[in-house]
């Protein structure tokens, strides 16, 4: 969440590092936040890692099918994706990110950087070691794939009318995954997968919801063993499967 500054020190901000443009002063830093601050507007053909970090949070509001690159490079992609962020938060969509922009990221995230509805505990082994260790990538690794996902359910969660997403099960290390019945190639135990339970809106509107969120792997009901939840994951690849939907 935003961290908030005194006024006086909000207006010293903006006077040191405002620019100059046609005779205006246009702010260049939103606020300081938390969890990560942008200093710059970014637009299409802006290069970096600000780009990435952003690539990250929008990734949730792709067309249907398409999958967002984490490539710090801000292409016609990354527009059209902030774009459908901006309209979907009720900000004038122009596909620049500026300072609104960055404002609604700010408020959205929380100072580890997840989503606000969202946390790490959630997503950590179901079978209640709740550490990330023992899957197929490092802990670290692990934790940022789960926060991936973590912000295109958030966009999930705004498109399905800011309703609660209850998850039953994230990343899973080896052994937990084997005691509970899971693929042998389960993208749960690299924290790329995610299944979101029976409490939430009907599993059908939650596997078509998924198509628009970036997730390359999507199974729901008919999909053996898909019957009582909906299975998320990012993959190389699309593998999207519900016979009953
Ligand atoms: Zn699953």
């Amino acid at each position: 969440m935003r961290r908030r500054l005194v006024t006086l020190l909000s207006a010293l901000v903006l006077a040191v590092t405002g620019s100059i443009t046609f005779g205006a002063v246009v702010p260049t830093v939103a606020a300081a936040d938390g969890c990560y601050t942008w200093n710059r507007t970014l637009n299409q053909g802006a290069t970096g890692g600000d780009v990435t970090q952003l690539q990250i949070r929008v990734a949730g509001w792709v067309a249907s099918g398409e999958n967002l690159a984490l490539d710090g490079s801000y292409g016609p992609a990354t527009a059209a994706a902030v774009k459908r962020f901006q309209a979907g938060y009720g900000l004038a969509a122009d596909g620049v990110a500026g300072p609104n922009t960055f404002s609604k990221i700010y408020a959205l995230q929380d100072d580890d950087c997840t989503p606000i509805h969202f946390t790490y505990g959630e997503f950590d082994d179901n079978c209640g070691a709740n550490n990330f260790n023992g899957g197929r990538v490092s802990a670290a690794t692990a934790k940022e794939n789960i926060r991936r996902i973590m912000w295109q359910l958030e966009a999930m969660r705004r498109k399905l009318g800011d309703r609660p997403l209850n998850i039953t099960s994230g990343f899973r290390s080896v052994s937990c995954n084997a005691s509970v019945g899971g693929s042998s190639t389960s993208l749960h135990m690299s924290g790329l997968a995610a299944d979101l339970g029976m409490s939430n809106p009907p599993q059908c509107t939650m596997w078509n919801q998924g198509k628009t969120a970036g997730f390359e792997e999507l199974l729901g009901p008919g999909y053996p063993g898909h019957n009582d939840h909906v299975h998320v994951g990012n993959k190389s690849g699309r593998f999207w499967s519900a016979p009953n939907c």
